[in-house]
């Protein structure tokens, strides 16, 4: 165990043995205004090395980490189950302009950073684990994640969205060695080096344009004659002198034996095929919600996103959905984090009905 400065009281980092990763708390105690007796009645709430909560929220994203603030500030001493690549969608972004507080930006990763510490401070426990499975056939619901068996009074199901794939065979060979779907993660191996990006929206815009500080050139391919992206984004793209669109135009194959050395691309109006030489292609075509574990237990619609009731409600009581999991009209950072913290409010009212856990401070500034 070692201790160390966040700006904050000292923070302990404690191996998670049993989870096979590393989680950080911060006992209650320690922090100014917050008890370090967990709320009401029930089982006691985490400490560290507890596997029981009254909250578990699954992600660690914008979403579940604000719920985590939430919930933590309302001493429910929640867990977060945050997934092996923790932080959500905004690891993968470069420059987040607006999310509001930043009028001159910030880096995706360094505001996942924050939004994480602000969670321990109030003596949040995450674990850097996937969630396996889940039981919510009754209360404590029980999850399996790392090795581990945790029980929750209550959950937040805060898992958002994976980015899609065209689902072409060599696209996967080539996955890794030419083929990606984060620029941020991948762009600077593609110096000097022409790539090509899928998809009209303000992802691809967003991508394509970020190419350009490492590519010599960036091709977009759009299926369509229309870019679905916002409009600013769209001069943006479109005024750099690096980016050319080919319209109306669909990546039928991908090309190379070791790396990615073109594209087989077909017109969509008149059918004609073609071969556009490239090293890099990044697929920019939305995203899938991550709601595997969760498909037996609770409803989901015709796009794979789970259903809500009366705003962050599932069909099981109890359990609460926050962000892209369920949210595909809007799927902004702050949105997502609007969405965790009325998911935490939710359910520590709900514990509060049920006499599992006492009123907290969880809207208290
Ligand atoms: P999106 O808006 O759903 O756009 C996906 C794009 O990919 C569409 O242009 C779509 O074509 C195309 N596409 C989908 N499946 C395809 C396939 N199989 N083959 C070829 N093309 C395909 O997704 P997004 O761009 O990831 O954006 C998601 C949300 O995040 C949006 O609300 C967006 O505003 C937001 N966002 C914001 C920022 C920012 O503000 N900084 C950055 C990124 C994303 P069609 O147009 O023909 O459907």
């Amino acid at each position: 165990m070692s201790d160390f400065k966040l700006g904050f009281p000292a923070i302990s980092i404690i191996d998670d043995a049993d989870a096979g990763a590393v989680a950080v708390t911060m006992p209650a105690a320690s922090v100014p205004g917050v008890s370090p007796r967990g709320a009401g009645g029930g089982r006691e709430p985490a400490g560290p090395g507890s596997h029981h909560a009254h909250v578990v929220i699954v992600g660690s994203g914008p979403a579940g980490l604000t719920a985590a603030i939430y919930a933590a500030r309302a001493n429910l001493a929640p867990i977060v189950i945050g997934g092996y690549v923790t932080g959500g969608q905004l690891m993968i972004t470069s420059e987040v302009e607006n999310f509001p507080g930043f009028p001159e930006a910030i880096q995706g990763p360094e505001l996942m950073a924050r939004f994480r510490e602000q969670a321990h401070r109030f003596g949040t426990r995450i674990v850097d684990v996937d969630l396996d499975r889940v039981d919510l056939s009754s209360r404590p619901f029980h999850l399996w994640a790392g090795g581990v068996e945790y029980t929750a009074d209550s959950i937040v199901v805060a898992t958002g969205a994976s980015a899609l794939w065209l689902g072409l065979e060599n696209e996967t060979r080539l996955r890794g060695r030419g083929v990606s779907a984060c620029a941020t993660c991948d762009g600077f191996f593609f110096r000097g080096k022409k790539v090509a990006v899928v998809g009209g929206g303000d992802t691809a815009l967003e991508e394509a344009t970020f190419l350009t500080r490492f590519a010599s050139e960036v091709v977009l391919l759009h299926r369509r004659d229309q870019l679905r992206g916002s409009k600013i984004m769209q001069q943006r793209a479109l005024d750099n002198p690096k980016v050319s669109v080919r319209w109306n135009t669909e990546v039928v194959d991908v090309l190379g034996e070791q790396v990615v050395d073109g594209l087989r691309l077909r017109d969509t109006v008149d059918g004609s095929e073609s071969d556009e030489p490239v090293q890099g292609l990044f697929l920019a075509i939305g995203y899938k919600p991550n709601t595997d574990v969760f498909r037996d237990w609770l409803e989901v619609d015709d796009k794979g996103y789970l259903v809500v009731h009366d705003e962050t409600g599932s069909a099981v009581e109890g359990v609460f959905i926050a962000g892209d999991v369920h949210d595909h009209r809007y799927r902004q950072a702050v949105t997502a984090a609007a969405d965790g913290c009325k998911a935490a409010i939710d359910a520590e009212r709900w514990l509060e009905a049920k006499g599992i856990a006492q009123a907290g401070t969880a809207t208290a500034w």
